[in-house]
């Protein structure tokens, strides 16, 4: 089943890569993300004979994880409006996988921004080099008691002294000392080689004392919590990491508080900007799985979508994913092209696209009648992801608070 692609100026490449990437994600990533979801115990995601090491290994020998990394590292160096269209398509298969994939790149997508010679040798060429899952990236915020006031610069508590993370970082020498723990949510926390780590240097700043680190996890001193167990998204592996006197050389520290600001802010604007892509995706795999069930089941004599009660929710449903290819998409080609982002437009495309995807994933629930909160059907799943995604990168209320701050300060100003 196949949108109309409403950007008549898409090249032959650009329709070729939605058509491979496609293919993959209902081929492979779909599939596994069906199978990994409905495994009892988290932890059997990441064992050594599970279907989630041969997609993520697929991924990495296609170079899906260089989407971010230009071409003159060796990368694939795709595009805004490309990566827009292979987002869209992997989460599509699966949100969770779209998420593993996503925070795979953060550490070598942010060293290829800064582009310093050790970063490149040590994080970026064998990222880019890897066909094995032998470098898996993450990116780690949240910690057990700072989610929102961790993620949103520019809000009135982020200068406050008095609120400040537990993940610090302090000087030692040429390097860094780090201790503190970050939260069970940290995707791909479980298995990770590399993070980009957000943490506090200089706490008499608040959150905005913050600085930026890209690390290997495997140094003495970093211990895992278990695989959290969890409603949505159970494909994508989560789970804390615990520093305890951490020692990383200099380079590793690749932002302190005099840009650790806007740092988070780009940082939150790409990263919502990609769940824009990632939950338009979503949002037609619920609107086809309706489509679909609605063409063959009977009732009252009629199919589903003969009745007219139903053929105006499949419009809603339509026009609401529609809607979310619209602004996700100018959203990322924008932020991903301009320095600094305008972050309200990420915001306003994670948030619409997040709650436009639940809304519809519950409307095809609905039209599934009992079949839809069945485990038979993929609709329940895409429900239970979907609404993981309302808290995801940012709870959906808090987020349009920062968006609006940013409003009243940018808008016609
Ligand atoms: C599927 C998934 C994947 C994730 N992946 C990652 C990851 O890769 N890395 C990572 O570090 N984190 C990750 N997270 C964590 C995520 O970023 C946080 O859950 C999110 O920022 C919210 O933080 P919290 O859970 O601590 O909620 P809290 O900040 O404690 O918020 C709880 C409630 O209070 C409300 N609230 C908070 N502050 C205010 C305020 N000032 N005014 C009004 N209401 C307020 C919120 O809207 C929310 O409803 C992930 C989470 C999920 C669900």
């Amino acid at each position: 089943m196949e949108y109309l692609e409403l950007d008549m100026n898409l090249t032959d490449e650009q329709i070729a890569l939605k058509k491979a990437v496609h293919k993959f994600a209902k081929e492979v990533i779909r599939p596994a993300a069906i199978q990994l979801d409905a495994l009892a115990d988290p932890g059997d995601v990441l064992k050594k004979e599970s279907i989630y090491w041969d997609v993520m290994g697929q991924m990495k020998k296609l170079g899906y994880h260089t989407v971010f990394i230009p071409e003159h590292f060796g990368g694939m160096g795709l595009s805004p409006l490309e990566l827009h269209i292979f987002w869209e398509e992997i989460a599509w298969g699966s949100a969770g996988f779209a998420v593993s994939l996503g925070v795979d790149t953060f550490p070598s997508f942010f060293a290829s921004l800064i582009g310093e010679d050790a970063l490149i040798k040590n994080i970026v060429e064998p990222f880019v080099n890897d066909t094995g899952c032998n470098f898996i990236g993450c990116w780690a915020i949240t910690e057990p008691d700072h989610g929102s006031d961790m993620l949103v610069a520019g809000t009135p508590y982020f200068h406050d002294p008095k609120i400040t993370g537990n993940v610090r970082a302090r000087r030692e020498g040429d390097g860094w000392v780090i201790n503190g723990q970050k939260s069970a949510w940290v995707s791909n926390g479980t298995h990770a080689t590399h993070a980009l780590l957000f943490l506090n240097i200089d706490q008499s700043m608040g959150m905005a004392g913050g600085g930026i680190a890209i690390i290997p996890l495997d140094l003495p001193g970093i211990s895992r919590g278990k695989p959290l167990n969890k409603l949505g998204q159970r494909e994508l592996p989560q789970g804390e990491i615990i520093f305890d006197n951490v020692r990383i050389p200099g380079w590793c520290m690749v932002a302190e508080p005099d840009t650790y600001e806007a740092m988070l802010d780009m940082t939150l604007a790409t990263a919502n900007a990609c769940m824009g892509a990632f939950f338009t995706g979503v949002a037609r795999a619920a609107f086809e799985e309706a489509l679909t069930y609605s063409r063959e089941r009977v009732q009252g004599g009629k199919l589903l979508c003969e009745h007219q009660l139903v053929q105006k929710k499949l419009f809603e449903m339509f026009m609401k994913v529609e809607t979310c290819r619209a602004i996700s998409r100018k959203a990322m080609v924008y932020n991903l092209s301009n320095t600094p982002p305008r972050t309200e437009y990420s915001i306003a495309s994670k948030v619409y696209c997040t709650q436009a995807a639940f809304e519809v994933a519950h409307e095809a629930v609905q039209l599934f009648g009992g079949y839809g909160v069945s485990k038979e059907y993929h609709i329940e799943k895409l429900f239970r992801d979907t609404r993981s995604a309302l808290i995801e990168d940012g709870s959906n209320d808090v987020l349009g608070l920062a968006a609006a701050e940013a409003i009243l300060r940018n808008y016609g100003a």
